[in-house]
C-alpha cells in the first residue's frame, strides 16, 4: 500500500483533488469525517471534551457545538492545546486502523488521506508521500468567498490564521497547482497518479511519534 497525505490550505482544492484521485482508483480517507465521528455522542472523546469544557458546549441533542468550541479555543491557546491532546490521538488511532484495514485487504492500495493540518500536527512523518494542493492566496480568497459566502475580510482572516501555503512546499513530494481550470488540474492529477504505485515505505510509519 502507498499511504499518502493530501494537504493544502483552506479552499485550496483538497476535496476536489481527492475526488479526482478517487475516480482513478484511490481509496480516500477524510480526516475531518473521523474527527466528527470521535466527537459525536457515544464517540471516543465526547466524554472527555464535555468534562473539560462543560455542558455549555453542547446543543440540545447533546451534540458538541463545534462553532461554540471553536470560539472558545480560538481565543485561548491553552484550551486549544488541551482539545488537541484529547482529539488528535483518537483521530490518529482511527486513521491508522482504517489504513491497516484497507492495506490488509488490498496490498496495492493507493490510499489518499485528506488531512488539512497534516504538516502543522506533524503527521507528514506518518505517511509515505505528501501531496500539496496549491493555489495562490488570491485564488484561495475568491474560492472560499464563493463556497462559504464569506466577506473579503472573513476570508482573509481565515487565511491569516493558517500556516502560509508557501511554507508547506518544502514538505511536499508532489505539488498540484490548482490555480487554473479543473481540466488543467485533472491533467496534473493524471501525471501524479502514474507516479504513485510502488512508492510505499512502510518502515517510515513505525517512526511516527505522537
Ligand atoms: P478544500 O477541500 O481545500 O477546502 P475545495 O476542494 O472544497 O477546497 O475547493 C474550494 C472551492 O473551490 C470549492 O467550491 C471548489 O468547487 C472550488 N474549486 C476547487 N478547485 C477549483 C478549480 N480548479 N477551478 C474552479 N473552482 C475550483
Amino acid at each position: 500500500m502507498v499511504n499518502i497525505g493530501l494537504t493544502g490550505g483552506i479552499g485550496s482544492g483538497k476535496s476536489t483533488v481527492a475526488r479526482l484521485f478517487q475516480k482513478r482508483g484511490a481509496y480516500i480517507i477524510d480526516i475531518d469525517a473521523i474527527a466528527h465521528l470521535v466527537e459525536k455522542p457515544g464517540g471516543m472523546v465526547w466524554n472527555r471534551i464535555v468534562e473539560y469544557f462543560g455542558r455549555k458546549i453542547l446543543n440540545k441533542n447533546n451534540i458538541i457545538d463545534r462553532e461554540a468550541l471553536g470560539e472558545i479555543v480560538f481565543r485561548d491557546s491553552e484550551k486549544l492545546e488541551e482539545l488537541n491532546s484529547i482529539v488528535h490521538p483518537a483521530v490518529f488511532d482511527e486513521w491508522r486502523r482504517r489504513l491497516d484495514d484497507i492495506g490488509s485487504k488490498d496490498e496495492d492500495a493507493i490510499i489518499i488521506s485528506d488531512i488539512p493540518l497534516l504538516i502543522e500536527v506533524g503527521w507528514h512523518r506518518a505517511v509515505d508521500l505528501v501531496i500539496l494542493v496549491y493555489t495562490s492566496p488570491d485564488v484561495q480568497t475568491e474560492r472560499i468567498m464563493e463556497r462559504n459566502c464569506y466577506s473579503y475580510k472573513e476570508a482573509k482572516d481565515r487565511l491569516r490564521a493558517q500556516m502560509p501555503m508557501d511554507e508547506k512546499i518544502p514538505f511536499a513530494d508532489f505539488v498540484i497547482n490548482n490555480k487554473g481550470t479543473l481540466e488543467e488540474t485533472e491533467a496534473i492529477v493524471d501525471r501524479v497518479w502514474k507516479e504513485l504505485p510502488g512508492k510505499g515505505r512502510n518502515a517510515k510509519n513505525q517512526e511516527m511519534k505522537r
